[in-house]
Formats: C-alpha cells, sequence, structure tokens
C-alpha cells in the first residue's frame, strides 16, 4: 500500500486520460490532488467548445467538485435545484419532493450546462497541471498491451501544426472517452456499437423570462413520451431572463422518416439491426424545433407551457436513446474506463456526469493507494463496478421516473388525487430504493468524501 503517489518507483508514473470530458478532466484533477504528477489528458475535440445543453449534479458529485476546490467557480454558473416535481401528461402533479439542501444533504444538487462544467474543469487542469497537460486535436485509434504489461496507445493528430500518426506508452491509461469510446472497443473487441431502444431525444437551451419556467426541475409524462424542463441561472437583465434546459423523448416514427440513420427501434434496451452506427451517440446532430413541437402541444404544467419552452429555443439537437451493455470487466492490467466509456446509461436520474466526477475521485483515491498500479486500478473497479451496473439496469426500468408511467397505467386520462393512484409509501419508496442503489442517499454523502488522500508532509 502507498500513500506515496509521486514516489511509486522513485518516480511519479505517466498516466495517460483518452478524452477530456467531464471524466477525463475530473480524473486528472482528482490525480493530480492525490499527489501524481505526469498526468496528459488527449481529447479529439480540436477544442474545447462550449457543446451540449444542460445537467444535473447530484450532491454526491458536488462533494467531489468541493474537495477539488471548484465549488465556487462552478456555482458562478449553476442553478441550486430545490425542488423536482413529477407530473401526469394531462397536467396533474403526480409528487413534488425537495433536493440537494433541503432535502437535507451537505452539498448542493446544481443544474448546470455542460458547458459550463467542462470549461471550469479544463481551466483548473491548464492552471494546476500546466497547459501541456490537456492535448486537443488528438484522438486515441486503438490500444495493444505490451509484455512489460503497460499500454501502447495509437495516436492520430488531426488539427494544428502536427498532424499523423503517434504512438505513446504510458503506465497507465484511463479510458474517459465516453459512450464511443475507442479505449474501451480495443478492452471488449466485437462490442460493437451502442444499443438504441428505438426512442429519440431532443434537447436545447432556451432563454425567457424566469417567471415563465418557476424554479423547479419538471418531469411529465410516461414511457412513451416524456419532457424536462428545468431553469439552470439565475435571472439577468432587465427581462430577468434565465437560461432553461429542455430534454425530450418519444419513439421514433420510421414511417415518417425519423430516427432512419439509426436502425429499428425495439424498445427493450436491446442491441439489434446495424442502423448507422457513427450517428449512435452524436451530440452534433441538429434538427428544427418543428420537427418534434406537434407532439408537445398542450403539455402545460403549473403554468410552465413546453411549447413556449420550445418556441423559445436557439437550436435543438436529436439523438437515439442509447446506453452500453453492463460490462463484466473494466480493467485490463494498466488500462482502465471511467465515466460513460464504462458505464454509459440512459440520462434518468441525473446520473451521467454525476457518476463520471465519482469514478474520478475514486480511481485516484484507489491508485494513490498502491504501489502496483494494476493492483489500483482493480481496486477502483471493484469499489465502482457492482453499483455502476445496478444503476445501468435501474435506468433501462426507468429508474426513479418509473412513478410517471406508474400513474399513468393506473390512471391514463389523470387523477382527482393522486394518492388514489399512487399512495405515498409507494412513490418514497421508489425514491429511496433507487439512492440506495447508488449510494447517494443523505446519510452517505454526508459522511464526507471518502476518496480524501492525505499527501505525504513536506520537510
Ligand atoms: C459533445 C457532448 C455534449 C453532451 N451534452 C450533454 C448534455 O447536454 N446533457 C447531458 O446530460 N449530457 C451530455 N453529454 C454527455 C455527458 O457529458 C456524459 O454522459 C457524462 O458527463 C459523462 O462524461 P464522460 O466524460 O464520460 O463522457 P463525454 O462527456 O462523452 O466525454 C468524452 C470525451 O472524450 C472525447 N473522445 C471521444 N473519443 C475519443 C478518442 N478516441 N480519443 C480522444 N478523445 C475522445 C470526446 O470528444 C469527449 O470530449 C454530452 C457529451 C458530449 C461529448
Amino acid at each position: 500500500m502507498s500513500l506515496h503517489a509521486s514516489s511509486l518507483y522513485g518516480r511519479s508514473p505517466h498516466i495517460v486520460i483518452a478524452g477530456g470530458g467531464i471524466a477525463g478532466l475530473t480524473t486528472a484533477l482528482s490525480l493530480h490532488a492525490a499527489g501524481f504528477e505526469r498526468i496528459t489528458v488527449v481529447e479529439a475535440a480540436a477544442a474545447i467548445r462550449p457543446v451540449g445543453a444542460g445537467l444535473n449534479l447530484m450532491p454526491n458529485a458536488v462533494r467531489e467538485l468541493d474537495a477539488l476546490g471548484l465549488l465556487d467557480a462552478l456555482e458562478a454558473g449553476a442553478l441550486p435545484t430545490r425542488e423536482l416535481r413529477y407530473y401526469h401528461r394531462s397536467g396533474g402533479l403526480i409528487s413534488r419532493e425537495p433536493r440537494g439542501l433541503g432535502a437535507g444533504y451537505r452539498w448542493p444538487q446544481l443544474s448546470v450546462h455542460r458547458a459550463h462544467l467542462q470549461q471550469v474543469l479544463a481551466g483548473a487542469v491548464r492552471a494546476r497541471l500546466g497547459a501541456a497537460a490537456l492535448v486537443t486535436g488528438v484522438r486515441v485509434t486503438g490500444v495493444e498491451p505490451l509484455p512489460d504489461g503497460r499500454p501502447r496507445l495509437r495516436l492520430e493528430h488531426r488539427s494544428g501544426a502536427v498532424r499523423g500518426r503517434a504512438s505513446l506508452e504510458p503506465d497507465v491509461l484511463v479510458g474517459a472517452d465516453g459512450i464511443r469510446s475507442a479505449v474501451r472497443a480495443a478492452l471488449h473487441p466485437g462490442e460493437g456499437g451502442p444499443p438504441w431502444n428505438g426512442m429519440l431525444v431532443w434537447r436545447g437551451v432556451s432563454r425567457m423570462p424566469a417567471r415563465a419556467v418557476g424554479s423547479f426541475m419538471l418531469i411529465a409524462g410516461d414511457d412513451r413520451q416524456k419532457a424536462v424542463v428545468y431553469p439552470m441561472g439565475r435571472p439577468t437583465g432587465p427581462g430577468r431572463e434565465v437560461l432553461v434546459n429542455w430534454a425530450l423523448a418519444r419513439p421514433a416514427e420510421p414511417d415518417r422518416g425519423e430516427g432512419s440513420g439509426f436502425g429499428s427501434g425495439s424498445g427493450s434496451g436491446a442491441a439489434f439491426g446495424c442502423g448507422d452506427e457513427r450517428l449512435r451517440g452524436d451530440w452534433d446532430r441538429s434538427v428544427p424545433v418543428e420537427t418534434f413541437l406537434r407532439h408537445y402541444e398542450g403539455w402545460e404544467f403549473d403554468g410552465v407551457s413546453v411549447p413556449d419552452v420550445l418556441r423559445a429555443a436557439d437550436s435543438a439537437h436529436e439523438y437515439p436513446m442509447v446506453d452500453r451493455e453492463p460490462l463484466d470487466r473494466w480493467t485490463h492490467g494498466r488500462t482502465t474506463l471511467v465515466g460513460d466509456a464504462a458505464h454509459a446509461m440512459y440520462p434518468t436520474g441525473s446520473n451521467g456526469a454525476t457518476q463520471a466526477v465519482v469514478d474520478a475521485r475514486a480511481l485516484a483515491h484507489a491508485l494513490a493507494r498502491h504501489d502496483d498500479p494494476a493492483e489500483g486500478l482493480a481496486a477502483y473497479e471493484s469499489a465502482r463496478r457492482p453499483a455502476m451496473t445496478a444503476l445501468q439496469r435501474a435506468n433501462r426500468r426507468l429508474g426513479p421516473e418509473v412513478v410517471i408511467n406508474l400513474a399513468h397505467e393506473r390512471a391514463p386520462h389523470g387523477f382527482t388525487d393522486i394518492h388514489d393512484v399512487l399512495p405515498a409509501e409507494e412513490l418514497a419508496a421508489v425514491a429511496r430504493r433507487y439512492a440506495a442503489t447508488g449510494a447517494f442517499d443523505p446519510d452517505t454523502v454526508n459522511q464526507g468524501s471518502p476518496y480524501e488522500v492525505p499527501l505525504p508532509a513536506i520537510g
């Protein structure tokens, strides 16, 4: 066992992280905080660009970002999520529950634009590890093990002054390259692309007066058609406008040509057909709001009009609802996976970015506590994989959002009193079970970070 990360083998091991998204950047910062010195992040995109829409960070992830000294910077561009409300598609309120501080956590839940989170992380990597630690425009194209157990990465330089191919032989490789991970593909050849469940997701950001969106996170509909809307910033300007995140899901209509590039859906989460593999997990497919607006006419919940939110959007992005099959192994010798590369799951329960952050911290902690990096990576996997597998499976069953489906099944046309349809204890039990799956119940989270690495005293 070692708590002296920088003295492994008398030097700090060289750790390469493939992917500069939320998981990769947080891994770099966590390793640095744990005392590792030679860390390189290789990111395929030519630059860290402000892409994506909103996401929610749960208190267990905010706790870890706080431990990394990033809470103030993060909060400057985020909004605490204080309440979550589930609605029947007829407009009836199914339940409302406090979130974050109001739910008894010591840390808030945060609604934040993915771009803000990524910029805060990338800025901290450059400031703490040096600008050279984050290399953009370089794609990992393959990985193979060397006889001494180290990984050899094949790289392709796609922009900047240097173009062409190269290779790297670090001591440790962390695959943080998202749902279409090249590192995962090298470890699990033949797995293929992420399976599509036949649903389409549309996401976007709107700017509108704060009073038009309320101050809560809204989830409405059922398992066939859903809307999620929430503000993710404080009101600004004379119009007191806020940034509003929205995400919609419903089955593709193949006879209208919807999702024709993705293959045909089964709704089961199982892999099927081949479709256009390149499009699965693509976040850059822009479509006009008019493509799907008609499906949401009349969707209004306590004064929040979903069509009004959509009409105020700058742009909209469409992508297939994909996840990954749980793996029986993330770690192969000195190579492992974090974030979506390890356990991409359906966007339910605010766990995508949240669990990527927790992986990063757990990985750095485990590596710092073991002299042998392979043992450190194996310890990280045993600490994280069972719970992430359970979450991937829970999200295929709608996770905590199963309550909107239960209400729809039992009262398809609405209800007068929700408790005739869904007793309060049943509602509370769904939320409790889901929190226990990911160990993010208040009692566990409030015990503080289990991932702090005490650094050796200097002098
Ligand atoms: C462009 C984009 C926009 C997104 N927008 C949203 C959103 O609006 N809302 C939401 O909830 N989630 C969004 N997500 C997903 C969300 O960020 C993840 O589910 C979650 O944060 C886990 O993060 P991750 O770092 O594991 O994966 P990702 O965030 O997907 O990051 C993976 C990173 O690896 C890079 N990469 C991929 N392949 C390679 C390779 N071969 N070599 C080197 N680098 C590679 C990618 O460019 C990316 O920067 C988005 C992801 C991306 C990539």
